[in-house]
């Protein structure tokens, strides 16, 4: 059975963890870092890069490369690349394929199951969305888990005391708080509230509207629409963000950014940290309700929290630390790694859903994990109503059931309008499904009896039923959420993920192949000239057909779309020339 690999799947950045000899690791990426940049790219001869790779060449070919792609899951986003369209799920199925790929040739075998962490807030269909990227990606998901739970499950197995802890959670593009209970062997989610559009992405667009503020007053230039210069502020920005988290003040230096009237002009300003936090404090200010909604909710006040537990890369900012303390009165711990514990608690989970059921792992302990359902989820009914199903922060598994009935009089069929949310009007909510039950028996409005079901499951997702009670008769329901993949549309693109890997192997044997090929054919001419009338002419004339067939082949050999066929072809050729030309190879090389 494959090992369970624990991936973090973040919005900036990803992480994956695996156990080994009953302790959580950290899988190295390409590069040996322990983090990946979740950022994809198409380069114009149509390579795919993902992570570092991607990153490094975001500058200049910022058209094609996809960033923070986890803001879209669950949503109707795509973007058109070559004339192919790519949903969020298939985006991110290329960062878990990596993922996947580091951690095989990390274990030296192959890895097809996995654990993804998702922020608490995501809803069902975001959680669908990313159970589909990984199936998407050769993954087998065996659960979807919230990112504040790992976390803690991380900590949980280092700190053997019962307590509740609240896990702050601040990464690039979203924002969650959980309360949770840490007993013995007892993994508890209290309560969990969050903000999904919140993060260190919003801080970098106010150090970067101020840096083309400041560069306008200052040169009487609007940057704003120069994409190459934004695409590097950005970036710079984004480093004097971090180094604000250590130093007072840091410089912004970005030499050729633009030019006028003929002249470069370079963006060199100086930010202090009192700036910085001052830009962004309203932003910082927006975790406090979420905070005060999850103490509330969990019952506690912030005195009965034994610890508090920072997650994301945003809380190494000291205001956001300040905040914290402010909310709380605690200092929050600083022994886990925001960075890795989240990947690391998914490890965990992975390797205990193996066939043990729940231990967990370095402690051999029995481990229950309970989770909750982030949001509340109702139907709607007559008025445009929201009626609660089940209440947030319900304990997962859960399924709950209602009766409803018939508005009209003789009404044969009823919409379920599915919606989460915690507003009073359906409008109000995000729809997450509608299906509508057919074939009612007719009788008085009132009389009919429909049992709606809603059943979820460990990961967070919903499935509805409904049933007729009058006729006993079940129907068969589909929930269609319009943003949803469909299973075809998975399997195509689960075919098309798997043609890309193949491309992607096609295309670097290509670029190896047509390298060795172009120092034959060098080779071959400068021996050819070297030779000159000491050479045969039946074998020069060999030399020349078989050095000229090859280079057609070459000239034909476009790396976008080459194919096994061709670099067969072109070996074979050049396996015929190394043949014709072995003597003169062998004779004049090396001679000038
Ligand atoms: P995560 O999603 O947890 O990987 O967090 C990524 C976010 O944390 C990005 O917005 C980063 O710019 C931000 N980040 C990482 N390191 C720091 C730092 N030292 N100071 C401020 N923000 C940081």
């Amino acid at each position: 059975m494959s090992r369970v690999i624990g991936i973090d799947l973040g919005t900036t950045n990803s992480c994956v963890s695996v156990v080994e000899n009953d302790t959580p690791v950290i899988v190295p990426s390409k590069t040996g870092a322990s983090t990946t940049p979740s950022i994809v790219a198409f380069t114009k001869n149509g390579e795919r890069l993902i992570g570092e790779a991607a990153a490094r060449q975001a500058v200049t070919n910022s058209e094609r490369t996809i960033t923070s792609v986890k803001r879209h899951m669950g949503s109707d986003w795509s973007v058109r690349i070559d004339g192919k369209e790519y949903k969020p799920q298939t985006i991110s199925a290329m960062i878990l394929m990596q993922l996947k790929k580091d951690a095989e040739e990390f274990l030296g075998e192959e890895v097809t199951e996995a654990v993804i962490t998702v922020p608490a807030y995501f809803n069902d269909i975001q959680r669908q969305a990313t159970k589909d990227a990984g199936r998407i990606a050769g993954l087998n998901v065996k659960r979807i888990i919230n990112e504040p739970t790992s976390a803690a499950l991380s900590y949980g197995l280092n700190h053997g005391e019962a307590q509740k802890v609240m896990v702050y959670d601040l990464g690039g593009g979203t924002f969650d708080v959980s309360i949770i209970e840490i007993g013995e062997g007892i993994i508890e989610v209290l309560a969990t509230s969050g903000n999904n559009h919140l993060g260190g992405d919003d801080f970098d667009e106010r150090l970067v509207q101020w840096i083309v503020r400041k560069f306008k007053d200052m040169n009487r230039v609007d940057l704003s629409k120069d994409f190459a210069a934004m695409q590097r502020i950005r970036e710079a920005a984004e480093r004097a963000k971090k180094e604000l988290s250590t130093s007072e003040n840091t410089h912004i230096l970005q030499p050729y950014i633009t030019q006028a009237k003929g002249e470069p002009l370079h963006l060199d300003m100086v930010i202090t940290r009192q700036e910085f936090e001052s830009m962004i404090s309203d932003l910082i200010a927006e975790t406090e309700d979420p905070v005060r909604n999850a103490l509330s909710d969990a019952h506690i006040t912030p005195g009965q929290l034994g610890r508090v537990l920072l997650v994301g890369g945003s809380t190494r900012i000291p205001a956001v630390q300040q905040k914290v303390r402010d909310l709380t009165g605690k200092e929050p711990s600083r022994n886990i790694n925001p960075d890795e514990c989240v990947a690391k608690g998914a490890a965990i989970l992975g390797s205990t859903l193996q066939g043990r059921g729940l231990v967990a792992a370095g402690t051999g302990q029995d481990l229950l994990l309970l989770d909750v359902t982030p949001l509340s989820l109702s139907i709607e009914t007559v008025g445009g109503v929201a009626t609660r199903i089940v209440e947030r922060n319900t304990t997962l598994p859960a399924r709950y059931s209602q009766i409803f009935s018939t508005a009209a009089p003789y009404q044969r069929n009823v919409e379920i309008h599915v919606l989460q949310g915690e507003r009073p009007m359906a409008r109000d909510n995000k729809t997450i499904g509608k299906f509508r039950l057919k074939g009612i028996k007719p009788a008085p409005a009132g009389v009919p009896q429909i049992e709606v079901t809603f059943d979820i499951d460990a990961n967070g997702i919903l499935k509805v039923s409904a049933r007729d009670l009058d006729t006993g008769r079940e129907q068969s329901i589909t929930i269609t959420a319009d943003d949803r993949m469909s299973d075809t549309e998975i399997r195509q693109a689960m075919q098309d993920a798997q043609n890309y890997a193949s491309q992607d192997q096609t295309r670097k044997d290509a670029i190896e192949l047509l390298g060795e090929t172009n120092k034959l054919l060098v080779r071959t001419e400068r021996c050819l000239k070297n030779a000159g009338k000491q050479l045969d002419r039946v074998t020069k004339k060999q030399v020349k057909n078989d050095s000229g067939r090859l280079q057609k082949l070459v000239a034909k050999c476009r790396l976008d779309r080459v194919e096994e066929s061709q670099l067969a072809e072109i070996r074979a050729a050049k396996e015929q020339l190394e043949q014709s030309a072995d003597q003169i190879l062998r004779m004049y090389d090396g001679q000038l």
